[in-house]
């Protein structure tokens, strides 16, 4: 059995959040996650925009949270040396449009954000040449920015790791009882004692949380599909474009990704399970919304469909702190904007702790995780020594990212070694290109199988046996505009 402080369930942005806050402050930790790597839900399907704050409804924990986390990202992106696009954010209209933005103004100053300011026409056009003609206003948050949500979730969990904290994965919780005020959560075979524990499963916070009868959430979820295109058209769109809001979503949105490709989406559907299938009809669904507010866009450049989910509780974020069970904490219908709210959620909780519940937090001497090398930064000087010294880093695996083998090695001898192929391409781009793997699997695979010692037919896509080779994308999206 082994024992620790605090046990966190689920490894989406939040529980890496916490994760990494409660190390940051010398607390034992140990994160749970059910799957077979960390950010595999809502954490990396999303738009990857750290919101101003302007959009969340006064007063509530929403927006509290967003303006708070978005003044923590440029700091914590720093020590990690994870990429942040400090591009600010717009959403644009037509004259029709102007009474909103003027809302949306208002409600950005009460809410405390800062910069926010409406511009006109020739200002717009300059920012953004892509815009439609009819544009005329725009609401432009400068203090909007962009990260890439998965090496983001990653690498608070390299961190965290790196710092003392023990990550297991593939850990389904089956029970959890309250013994002597600890608790004890198993899978069956493992067994963890902790004083705390915190339920960061998203959709599935009801059913973790009946195994120890505890608050039950009315959960609804609400789809999100995107288009993805390739990164041939750098500075096509130089921060996310909002269209005007509706009273379910913000709309599709155009927006750039830190990779330097861009986005249309996501959509809005509601649906019964957590389906993160694309549906086809979204595609003129996302084209005809995107065409009232950008032009020239050239869907033969579309890459990858997908789609994330939203987990939502009501209108705002909830958390519970167990009166039943003390110690026991649940954070639940983090949906939009949870990623930009997550580091100002993880202190609000573990300082809760700290202050009303005695967690015990201890100064220690904090530790950096390493950086990847990425040979696209490197001066051709620089990458030749660098060759020089170990060949791995000019054999190139993926071509379209100009990714080599000795950055894959590096990853797989991290502090999460990825099992899974798309677990390498989260890290690295690998298979994220233009090709989307028809060139690269094969060549990523053969590094991975010789490094895990294993045959190529075991190295899988996904999950527990979602084969590399029987992953056959589907034809017809690259269809005329
Ligand atoms: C389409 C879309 C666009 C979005 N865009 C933005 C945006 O631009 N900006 C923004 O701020 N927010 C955005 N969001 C919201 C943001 O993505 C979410 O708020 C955030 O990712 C939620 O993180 P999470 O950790 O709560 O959930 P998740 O990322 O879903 O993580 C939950 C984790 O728990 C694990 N888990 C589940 N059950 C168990 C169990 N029993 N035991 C152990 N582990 C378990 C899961 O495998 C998963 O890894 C968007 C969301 C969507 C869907």
């Amino acid at each position: 059995m082994q024992k620790t402080s605090v046990v966190i369930l689920g490894a989406g942005i939040v529980g890496a959040f916490v994760f990494n806050t409660l190390t940051q402050r010398g607390v034992k930790a140990i994160l749970l996650e059910k799957g077979e790597d960390v950010c595999l839900g809502a954490s990396k399907a999303n738009s990857g925009i750290i919101h101003a704050g302007y959009d969340c409804a006064k007063d509530t924990l929403k927006a509290k949270f967003n303006v708070l986390g978005n003044k923590m990202f440029p700091k914590i992106a720093k020590r990690l040396g994870e990429k942040i696009l400090d591009c600010g954010s717009l959403v644009v209209g037509d004259e029709n449009g102007l009474e909103t933005l003027k809302t949306l103004l208002e409600r950005g100053i009460y809410n405390g954000v800062k910069n926010i300011r409406i511009i006109e026409k020739d200002e717009l056009h300059a920012l953004e040449p892509n815009l439609n003609d009819n544009i005329c206003f725009g609401l432009f948050s400068p203090d909007a920015k962009i990260i890439s949500p998965y090496t983001f979730c990653i690498s608070l969990c390299e961190e965290a790791i790196v710092n003392g904290g023990k990550l297991l994965l593939n850990f389904d919780a089956t029970s959890i009882k309250k013994i002597d005020n600890r608790f004890e959560i198993s899978n069956g075979n493992d067994t963890i004692t902790a004083e705390f524990v915190i339920n960061c499963t998203a959709e599935n916070v009801n059913s973790v949380n009946s195994l120890i009868d505890e608050k039950q959430f009315d959960i609804s979820l609400v789809k999100g599909e995107y288009m993805l295109f390739d990164n041939s058209q750098p500075g096509f769109v130089s921060r996310p474009i909002f269209p005007i809001p509706t009273e379910k979503s913000k709309g599709i949105v155009a927006c750039p990704t830190t990779h330097g490709n861009f986005f249309l989406g996501p959509t809005a559907k509601d649906v019964s399970t957590y389906d993160t299938s694309f549906s086809y009809d979204s595609i003129n669904e996302i084209k005809s919304k995107s065409s009232l507010i950008i032009k020239n866009v050239n869907y033969k450049k579309v890459i990858k469909l997908y789609a994330g989910v939203r987990v939502k509780v009501g209108d705002d974020f909830e958390f519970d702190f167990s009166e039943k069970n003390k110690g026991f904490v649940t954070i639940a219908g983090i949906c939009s904007p949870g990623l930009s709210s997550a580091p100002a959620i993880a202190k609000f909780v573990v300082d809760k702790l700290v202050n009303e519940q005695n967690l015990k937090t201890k100064k220690v001497k904090l530790k950096k995780r390493k950086v990847y090398t990425n040979i696209l930064n490197l001066s051709p000087q620089k990458l030749n020594v660098l060759i020089k010294k170990n060949k791995d880093y000019g054999e190139i695996v993926c071509n379209c990212e100009t990714l080599s083998k000795g950055e894959v090695l590096e990853v797989l001898r991290g502090p999460i070694s990825p099992l899974t192929t798309d677990g390498v391409k989260r890290r690295l781009r690998a298979t994220m290109g233009h090709c989307q793997g028809s060139f690269c699997y094969s060549t990523l695979v053969k590094v991975m199988s010789e490094f895990y010692k294993l045959p190529e037919e075991k190295i899988i896509m996904r999950g527990k046996q979602s084969l590399v080779l029987s992953d056959i994308k589907e034809g017809g999206i690259y269809e005329n505009d």
